[in-house]
């Protein structure tokens, strides 16, 4: 598996498409990105899968809400 995967997203606020690069050698975490396009902070939920092979899951939430 890539350690770093890219990530086709759109932005909560704006619906803007986003490309995310999504570090997986972390384990599960939350962090927070700003959009590209509008500044507006993006609370990134990231879970792993337990099987190696299978995916990994990203939540986009607003920040604040
Ligand atoms: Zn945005």
């Amino acid at each position: 598996m890539n350690p770093i995967e890219s990530l086709n997203a759109v932005c909560p606020w704006c619906d803007a498409p986003l490309e995310m690069e999504i570090d997986l050698t972390a384990g599960d975490r939350c962090y927070v990105e700003d959009c590209q396009i509008c500044c507006s902070p993006i609370l990134v939920n990231l879970t792993l899968s337990p099987t190696p092979d299978d995916d990994f899951r990203v939540t986009l939430t607003r920040e604040g809400d």
